[in-house]
């Protein structure tokens, strides 16, 4: 996304719990570790890393889903959509699930991130040096 334009909404798969970010993310990233790989019975998944301060569900209360160990995987108690994610020892920022916001189509990830040599994905050679990211998702 060349231009960021704030608010940018985002919600659920039913609408019950919305959200939205009005500052800049510092990254938008694919994830291909197993934990993602489970979580979204998917290959990967996209996430935008959002400054606590410009990050806000703004309807619906999100309950905790996942491993609901320190790091809290927040979904809608309804449809059950993953929504973001709130790592231990690093509350400056959220991990939003990027899938979920007005214009998704616009945001391609930044850092793609292989946590395990045999993912899905993992075989893409266009991920050369494969990198890893403190665990936020
Ligand atoms: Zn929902
Ligand atoms: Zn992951």
């Amino acid at each position: 996304m060349r231009e960021w334009k704030f608010p940018i909404e985002g919600q659920c798969r039913c609408g019950q719990v919305r959200m939205q970010i009005t500052a800049p993310p510092f990254l938008t990233m694919a994830c291909h570790c197993r934990g993602c790989q489970r979580m979204t019975a998917s290959a990967y998944s996209l996430s935008v890393a959002v400054p606590t301060g410009g990050f806000a569900v703004t309807e619906g209360t999100p309950v905790i889903g996942g491993l609901h160990g320190p790091l809290q995987h927040y979904f809608c108690g309804y449809c059950m959509s993953w929504m973001f994610s709130r790592p231990p020892g690093m509350d400056w920022f959220v991990n939003v699930r990027a899938s979920l916001l007005e214009g998704a189509d616009r945001l391609a990830p930044y850092h793609r991130d292989l946590h395990q040599r045999k993912t899905l994905v993992g075989r893409n050679r266009r991920s050369a040096q494969p990198q890893r990211f403190p665990v936020a998702c």
